[in-house]
């Protein structure tokens, strides 16, 4: 069974259960939600810069999905030319100062830093740097300019970090778009899945409001691909169109009990932390059990520790080793407070007149095949098992781009199975999905689209 994601259909479809944890100070709301990784100032952004040995075949550059030049921004700040380090990060990857707070750096330029290795043992902080170029050019100084318009008209469906990076991308080349997506807000997920504390304020707007200033962009919320308009009719209507629908069906588990109050999806309250205005006004249970092993499983089990949940535990049926959680994100939900169990598969969901009371599990001991049958009380249980593509979209239409094991069939340069229909971002993605890997897509797609339409090719 799936249900989607962020209530365009029903939310979960249950009860809210009515467990409220004890409340926390005002201020103690706003000190556990407040940026975890804070900013440099020019102090330390001057060493922490002057540490880079510029190398030439630099690793870090080919370890970032959007290859923005790390050595050359990183020299730019050491010589206090802001607006140079910016620019040389904008133009690889449009979402640079989100990307600079939300990228598992640990997994990707960071991790291919030769700092790593000795004498140091500590690669550059390349995400900080990135974020303290963005934090700090002149506006003035945004470095796109939209071309002579072309003339021709490009439908993007999806407002997430690859449907605007793709927008953009078109807008500065003369292409007139129109960014079509579900929600009352763009953003996406970047908007409405990322932690509170990666993206504090409301960055996230007003880095898309920024980047679409260029100009050729319209908007077209609150309409839904496959309900209020059909892939068909963009396509007679546009020269181009890319799909940017990420992953908006929510897993479930098929466990008995599953339908009882308390039994949620971690997205959901994801979302719903980063809607509210008040965060003392969010349901937050006692003893709450996370399923999963990945980000999403690690992001609600963190936020609602500090949200002030009595006991979290974090269950995954395999080994630690297996966690798609980096090692980072691992260490900083044992550091919130919260326990990480491996080897533990869900069996039953434990419930008392129709509430959810307990997890019911196999843990399995050592190397050994055997099991030991456990249960964990709670009275919140959430899944964090992942989300999948909702196929209905396209449904209807009478060309549906190839679709396979839930993910849009692309090529190199991600055009679909359907002449004119592009796709990108986590819809097409089964690697690992992440804002920066999306912005990619968004990029390659533009360019794309642009020989397309200058060339037919
Ligand atoms: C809980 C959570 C935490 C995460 N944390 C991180 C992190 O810390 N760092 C990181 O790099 N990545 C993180 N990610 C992943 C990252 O957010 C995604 O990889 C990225 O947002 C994907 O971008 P996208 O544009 O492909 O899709 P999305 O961001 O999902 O955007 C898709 C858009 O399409 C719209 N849409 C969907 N269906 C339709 C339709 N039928 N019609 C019209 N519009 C539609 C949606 O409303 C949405 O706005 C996280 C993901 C989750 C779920
Ligand atoms: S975009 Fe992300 S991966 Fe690329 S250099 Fe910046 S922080 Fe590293």
């Amino acid at each position: 069974m799936w249900v989607h994601m962020f209530g365009y259909f029903s939310a979960s479809g249950m009860n809210e259960p009515d467990i409220k944890c004890e409340r926390l100070a005002p201020s103690e709301y706003q000190k556990r939600f407040s940026d975890i990784k804070p900013a440099f100032n020019q102090n330390q952004a001057l060493v922490e810069s002057s540490r880079c040995l510029y190398c030439e075949a630099a690793p870090c550059v080919q370890a970032c999905p959007t290859h923005i030049n790390v050595p050359s921004f990183i020299h730019r700040i050491n010589t206090n030319n802001i607006d140079g380090a910016a620019k040389t990060i904008l133009e690889a990857n449009i979402f640079g100062g989100s990307c600079a707070r939300v990228c598992p750096t640990e997994i990707l330029c960071e991790k291919a830093c030769v700092r790593n290795f000795e004498p140091e043992c500590q690669p550059i902080q390349i995400g900080r740097l990135q974020r303290y170029a963005i934090d700090n050019f002149s506006q003035e100084q945004y470095p796109f300019q939209r071309a002579t318009p072309s003339g021709k008209k490009v439908a993007v469906v999806g407002a997430g970090p690859a449907g605007i990076s793709c927008a953009h991308g078109l807008a500065c080349m003369g292409h007139d778009v129109i960014i079509i997506d579900a929600g009352t807000k763009p953003g996406g997920l970047n908007e409405y899945g990322i932690a509170a504390y990666k993206l504090v304020d409301d960055y996230a707007q007003e880095e898309i409001e920024k980047i679409t200033e260029i100009g050729g962009i319209e908007w077209k919320l609150n309409t839904h691909l496959g309900l209020d308009i059909q892939l068909d009719t963009l396509r007679e209507q546009y020269d181009a169109v890319f799909l940017a629908i990420g992953l908006s069906d929510k897993r479930t588990l098929s466990l008995s009990g599953e339908e009882s109050a308390g039994v949620k999806h971690a997205v959901d309250d994801i979302a719903e932390l980063r809607r509210t205005e008040n965060l003392s006004q969010i349901s937050v249970g006692k003893r709450v059990v996370v399923i999963g092993g990945g980000n999403t499983a690690i992001d609600i089990a963190c936020q609602i520790k500090r949200l002030g949940a009595e006991t979290v535990v974090m269950v995954y049926r395999r080994s630690v080793e297996c966690m798609s959680a980096t090692w980072k994100e691992q260490k900083f939900a044992l550091l919130n407070g919260v326990e990480i169990r491996t080897n533990c598969q869900p069996v039953a969901i434990q419930h008392d007149s129709g509430k959810v009371t307990g997890l019911l599990l196999d843990q399995t001991v050592g190397n050994s095949d055997s099991a030991e049958r456990i249960s964990i009380d709670a009275d919140i249980i959430y899944r964090a098992i992942g989300q999948t593509m909702c196929c209905e979209h396209l449904a209807l239409d009478k060309e549906i781009p190839e679709i396979q094991n839930g993910r849009i069939t692309v090529d190199e340069q991600r055009r679909t199975t359907v002449k004119g229909v592009w796709a990108g971002g986590d819809c097409v993605d089964f690697g690992e999905n992440l804002t920066v890997q999306a912005v990619q897509h968004g990029k390659e797609a533009a360019a794309s689209i642009d020989r397309y339409l200058k060339t037919g090719g």
